[in-house]
């Protein structure tokens, strides 16, 4: 489903952000990406979804290459991917169920489908009594299972979360990071998460990817920190 062929990231201002980074991760996994800031995370996924062009190398996405879709064809190529950031980025005027219709609404969807669509996925995500609630009416966590939900609702391929547990307690972290593996079990749904929360890496014994330096150090299927990191 992802698949990195010696891919190097060098931006205009000279920092090599990944450096020949190999990596393969195939349909329904579920992926831990750790690392010190700097470390070159975001960058990763950023050429994930195709937010930066790779300098070298091949970026491979649900099958898709993506250093060759054209600028105009980006936006169909994400609906492939959902995104989930650690400050929400839910729009504050529009309710909970305006929100998550929202994606659906540029692509076309029906109506009637929409709506069946928002449902399912707020009953999935725990929210079905918030549908018209507004952002700022909700706690963190709700505000982040909204994001999930938005992020979702297209039943993309992958699912890419950066720190989304970054601004929430360590009980509503857990419930999220619960939430993500929910979503990969019921949709079987590709999910990268990339944390800091050594807790959460820890206590859920999936496939950690530790980014250094640009290079993944290492790729354990088991979970954890490896050598005490
Ligand atoms: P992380 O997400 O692990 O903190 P980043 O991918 O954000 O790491 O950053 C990796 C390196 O690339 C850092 O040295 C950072 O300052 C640099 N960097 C990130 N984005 C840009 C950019 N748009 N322009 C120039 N340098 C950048
Ligand atoms: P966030 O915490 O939301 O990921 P960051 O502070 O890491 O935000 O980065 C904000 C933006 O600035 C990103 O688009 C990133 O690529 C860019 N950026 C990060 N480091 C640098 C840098 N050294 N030079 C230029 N842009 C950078």
């Amino acid at each position: 489903m992802i698949k990195l062929e010696n891919v190097t990231k060098v931006y205009k201002t000279g920092v090599r952000a990944v450096n020949n980074m190999n990596v393969n991760i195939g349909p329904g996994e579920f992926v831990y990406v750790i690392g010190p800031t700097g470390a070159g995370k975001s960058t990763f996924i950023k050429l994930l979804y195709r937010e930066e062009k790779a300098s070298s190398g091949k970026v491979i996405v649900a099958g898709e290459d993506v250093s060759k879709i054209k600028n105009r064809k980006v936006p169909y190529f994400r609906r492939n991917i959902g995104i989930v950031f650690q400050n929400f980025r839910l729009l504050p005027k529009k309710t909970v169920f305006e929100n998550i219709a929202f994606t659906l609404e540029v692509t076309d969807t029906p109506r009637v489908e929409i709506r069946k669509k928002v449902r399912r996925t707020l009953e999935l995500v725990g929210l079905e009594d918030k549908a018209n609630a507004f952002p700022h009416e909700l706690s963190g966590g709700q505000q982040q299972r909204v994001a999930i939900a938005r992020a979702i609702v297209n039943n993309p391929k992958v699912l890419i979360a950066d720190e989304p547990t970054g601004n929430l307690d360590p009980d509503t972290s857990i419930e999220i990071i619960e939430l993500l593996e929910r979503i990969n079990e019921v949709n079987h749904t590709t999910i990268l998460v990339v944390t800091h929360d050594k807790e959460i890496v820890q206590k859920y014994k999936k496939r950690t990817i530790l980014i250094e330096d640009g290079c993944i150090k290492t790729d354990t299927s088991t979970g954890g920190y490896a050598n005490g990191i």
